[in-house]
């Protein structure tokens, strides 16, 4: 897929637009994901949601400690504090 791939699609009567399959495949999402929608100025941009640290919101390294999204920083604190 090209780095400025594009297509058109036609709202349907309730608003809704399909995100094409190889878009879909190219970004790992899957159906049922949690999508991100995002404007600015008369742009709308569409991503994968990504959930961060459930303590501090950083979305970099994420792990699940206990099903639940945790950065590597925060990982190490619930470790060497014994939270857990
Ligand atoms: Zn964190």
């Amino acid at each position: 897929m090209s780095k400025n791939s594009r297509v058109i699609r036609r709202l349907d009567p309730l608003g809704r637009i399909v995100l094409p399959k190889k878009y879909r495949k190219a970004l790992d999402i899957d159906i049922k994901d949690d999508i991100e929608i995002v404007v600015q100025g008369t742009n709308i941009y569409v991503s994968k949601h990504d959930p961060g640290c459930i303590f501090c919101g950083d979305s970099n390294g994420i792990t699940l400690f206990k099903d639940k999204p945790v950065c590597p920083e925060c990982y190490k604190d619930i470790k060497e504090k014994n939270f857990f």
